[in-house]
C-alpha cells in the first residue's frame, strides 16, 4: 500500500511539491450568499469516491506575471490552475495503478478541505496561504480509498492577518468583509461573464482580461514571490487587437476553453482598451458596438470613454 511520503514523492514528480491529506468526512456547506459556482460544490468526500477513505489536497505553485503598460494580462492563476487540473488527473491516474482507487475531482470544497488537512492557513482576503508559496498555489484535490492519517484541523483566521486588513482596505469594492468571507456580489473577479459589468467596476478591471488579483499583490503572506515575464506566445495572443477582431483560439491552450471563450475575452478587451488609453483601438471599437452584450455594451461605453477622456488625461487603474 502506498504510503504518504510514497505519495508525496510522486506527487512532486507531477508538479505539486506539497500535499497534505485529511479524513473524507463532509466539510461544512458554503455560506448560502456564495458564488453559484460554489454553491454547486459538494460538501461530502464520498460524492466523488464512495469508498473514500482519505482526502488528498495537493498544491502547485505559480509566480504571477509583471504587467506592463500597453499590454492586457489575464491573471496567471488561470495558466497554473489549467496545468494543475491536468496534473492532478495524471497523479491520480498514478496512484490507481498501484492497485488503490483514486479520483480527481474539482467538485470539492477544496479551501476547507486544505486549511483542515493542516496544507495552509486561511486569511482574510478567502484565500489559503501555503507557507514560503503564499496563495499563488493552484489547489487539487485527489479523493482515495488508501487509509491514510491525515490532519482535521479546526477552521482559523492565519495569525499573520491579525493586525493586517491590508487586502481588506485595498479592495476597490470592499467586497471582503474582514473575517475570511467575501460578498461574491462586489467582487470583480467573481462578475458572471454573460452580462455587462456595472458601470462603476468597468474602470477597475484595468488591463486585465481575466481576474482581479488585487487582494493578493497586496499580501505579505505573498511577499517571497517574485513576478515573471508572461511567456511571449501568450503575450501575443493577449494582443488586444487581435482579441478584438475575434482572434481567440490560440488562448484555449493557456487557459482551457472555459476560460477562453469569446464572447468573454472579446467584452474584457474592450473595457482593457478604455482603461489602457488605446485610442488606436476605437475603429475596432467602433466596429464591435452593435454586437449583443455584454461585448457591444463594453464597446460602446469603450468608445465613449476614449473619446471623453483622451489618454492623457485617463487616469488607470490598475488590479
Ligand atoms: S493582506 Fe494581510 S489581512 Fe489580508 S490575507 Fe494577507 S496577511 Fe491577511
Ligand atoms: S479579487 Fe479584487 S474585487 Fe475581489 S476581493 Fe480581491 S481585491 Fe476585491
Amino acid at each position: 500500500m502506498l504510503t504518504l511520503e510514497a505519495i508525496r514523492a510522486l506527487a512532486a514528480e507531477f508538479g505539486f511539491p506539497r500535499v497534505a491529506v485529511t479524513d473524507a468526512s463532509p466539510t461544512e456547506p458554503p455560506p448560502t450568499d456564495a458564488h453559484p459556482q460554489a454553491l454547486s460544490l459538494r460538501a461530502d468526500p464520498r460524492d466523488a469516491l464512495p469508498e473514500a477513505r482519505s482526502v488528498l489536497i495537493c498544491a502547485m505553485p505559480y509566480r504571477p506575471y509583471e504587467r506592463r503598460p500597453g499590454q492586457a494580462s489575464v491573471d496567471a492563476y488561470y495558466i497554473a490552475s489549467n496545468r494543475a487540473h491536468e496534473s492532478a488527473r495524471g497523479l491520480a491516474e498514478a496512484i490507481a495503478a498501484t492497485g488503490a482507487k483514486a479520483v480527481m475531482t474539482s467538485a470539492l470544497r477544496v479551501k476547507p478541505l486544505a486549511a483542515r488537512a493542516g496544507l495552509g492557513r486561511m486569511g482574510r482576503n478567502g484565500l489559503v496561504a501555503v507557507d514560503a508559496l503564499g496563495t499563488r498555489v493552484s489547489l487539487q484535490t485527489i479523493v482515495t480509498d488508501l487509509p491514510l492519517t491525515g490532519q482535521h484541523l479546526p477552521a482559523a483566521l492565519d495569525p499573520r492577518c491579525q493586525a493586517c486588513h491590508l487586502c481588506e482596505s485595498a479592495c476597490p469594492t470592499r467586497a471582503l468583509r474582514g473575517d475570511g468571507s467575501l460578498d461574491i456580489a462586489r467582487c470583480v473577479r467573481a462578475q458572471p461573464e454573460s452580462a455587462p459589468l456595472p458601470e462603476s467596476m468597468r474602470p477597475l478591471t484595468g488591463e486585465s482580461l481575466l481576474g482581479c488579483d488585487l487582494c493578493q499583490r497586496l499580501c505579505p503572506r505573498n511577499r517571497d514571490l517574485s513576478e515573471a515575464d508572461a511567456p511571449a506566445d501568450l503575450a501575443d495572443a493577449l494582443r488586444l487587437e487581435r482579441l478584438l477582431s475575434g482572434d481567440y483560439k490560440d488562448l484555449i491552450p493557456w487557459l482551457g476553453k472555459n476560460n477562453a471563450r469569446k464572447l468573454r475575452l472579446m467584452s474584457r478587451a474592450a473595457l482593457a482598451a478604455a482603461n489602457q488609453g488605446r485610442s488606436d483601438l476605437l475603429p475596432l471599437l467602433d466596429a464591435l458596438a452593435d454586437m449583443p452584450a455584454p461585448v457591444g455594451e463594453h464597446a460602446a461605453w469603450a468608445a465613449r470613454r476614449l473619446r471623453e477622456n483622451p489618454p492623457s488625461s485617463d487616469a488607470q487603474t490598475r488590479l
